[in-house]
């Protein structure tokens, strides 16, 4: 490429910050490097989050005790309350979202539960497929052996073409040629970013007799969604991702209202109705929405940036926040393609914005090295086995300008093999 080509695409992307309704979001955080490209595993700080966890602690100190009801708000809705606010984002009503426990145990709790919702006739089969996150296996492996039934035989995996994304088709037909009682996938697959038809899946579970639940954690905050009408079952969803709540922060989970009778296979007191909780009966009363599959007491503390990092993703607005993200990785995935892939790098997200996520995943054979060279330019992204770098341009703090630059430094590190001055991979966090 020569250098007027190099600077209009500069030029251009200026243009397009310039244009940028959400630009000014990114004062509201504190990003912690320069090109923060990984929000998709962790996303920063913001003032907001920050504030409403700071507010917690000091109510805390102030009140004690007290502030299960004194607070303000008060913590003893804490969960229901977090979960209205959330529910606008994946299309829910307000009784049908709550936040509990970590993604992992709320898989663990879903599957379980519509394990055991199954009518006679509905098989235990639950489908899945090859490119999964790996604790959703682990999890769904658990709850079915835990009811006597072997994994090997019962979870069932759709298998992929490439070993990028899962063909819809593929899905339905398992579906149709398998006994499948839940069919349980992810809106986006964690590596390729390849963004799943909930609707096309949902519906196909339904007409074959089974459930339909997803794991969102790729998608909630970035992708909207539009689980009651599409009809899902279930759902569940971290939200230290795209809703940057901070590390380890409270989880959240879906139930259709329909099936709000289901019973919890995890029951715990905070999950009883509210209402008659401090009557401290020893029989088990669930209360009458989604809050049922609550376990045990809500950690305020990791709820509590939650709180504030909402009202982030609220005043941005998620349709605008979505058209941005998708804005952002056509952008990139172009430069991309003109840049790198005479250096050996493939874009490995679908290409049809319709079915992309918020990141995209460039192959490379030193994608590791890559990785690690860019972690010393200020350019945070994340490697996944095999040949992988994620790089999630997120709309409420990346601009257009830096995913220029990002793809610059790329190009730079590649022409002149610096990847090759670090070691190779050998373990750890990546
Ligand atoms: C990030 C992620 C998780 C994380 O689960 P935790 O219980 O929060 O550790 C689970 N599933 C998927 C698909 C994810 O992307």
């Amino acid at each position: 490429m020569d250098d007027s080509d190099a600077t209009s695409a500069l030029e251009r992307a200026k243009e397009r910050d310039a244009d940028d309704e959400l630009a000014e979001f990114r004062e509201r955080f504190d990003v912690p490097d320069e090109y923060y490209m990984d929000g998709n595993s962790l996303g920063p700080i913001s003032t907001d989050a920050a504030d409403s966890l700071e507010n917690a602690v000091s109510e805390w100190r102030e009140l004690g005790i007290r502030g299960w009801t004194e607070s303000d708000p008060e913590w003893f809705h804490y969960g229901e309350r977090i979960g209205a606010k959330l529910a606008p984002l994946v299309g829910a009503r307000e009784s049908e979202v709550v936040v509990a426990d970590s993604t992992t145990v709320n898989i663990h709790k879903l599957v379980g539960s519509f394990l055991d919702a199954r009518d006679d006739d509905q098989p235990p089969g639950v489908l899945a497929n090859d490119l999964d996150f790996p604790t959703d296996h682990y999890a769904m492996a658990a709850q079915l052996r835990q009811r006597g039934l072997d994994p090997d035989e019962h979870l069932l995996r759709v298998e992929s073409a490439d070993g990028r994304t899962i063909d819809a088709d593929a899905v339905v037909d398992a579906i149709e040629e398998n006994d499948v009682g839940i069919v349980f996938m992810p809106s986006v697959l964690y590596r390729s970013g390849q963004l799943l038809d909930v609707e096309r899946i949902t519906e196909a579970a339904h007409e074959h007799g089974a459930y339909a639940g997803f794991d969102l954690a790729h998608s909630v905050g970035v992708v909207p969604h539009d689980l009651h009408d599409v009809g899902v079952d279930f759902a569940v969803w971290c939200s230290y991702k795209y809703l940057n709540a901070g590390p380890g922060a409270i989880a959240g989970l879906y139930v259709h209202e329909r099936h709000h009778d289901v019973e919890p296979a995890l029951a715990g007191w905070w999950g009883n109705d509210k209402e008659t909780m401090f009557d401290m009966a020893l029989d088990f009363d669930p209360a009458p929405d989604a809050g049922r599959h609550q376990v045990g007491t809500v950690p305020v503390l990791s709820a509590a940036p939650l709180d504030g990092a909402l009202d982030v993703v609220r005043d941005a607005g998620i349709d605008a926040i979505r058209e941005k993200s998708v804005a952002l990785t056509e952008f990139m995935i172009a430069l991309v393609d003109d840049r790198l892939a005479e250096h050996g790098v493939d874009v490995g997200t679908p290409r049809d914005p319709e079915r992309r996520g918020g990141h995209v995943a460039l192959e490379h054979e030193e994608a590791y090295r890559l990785s690690e060279a860019l972690r010393d330019h200020g350019v945070v992204t994340d490697f996944r086995q095999p040949n992988v770098v994620r790089v999630a341009p997120a709309p409420l703090y990346v601009g257009f300008e830096d995913v220029h630059d990002v793809v610059h430094i790329i190009e730079d590190i590649l022409e002149t093999r610096e990847y090759e001055t670090y070691d190779r991979q050998s373990g750890g966090v990546t």
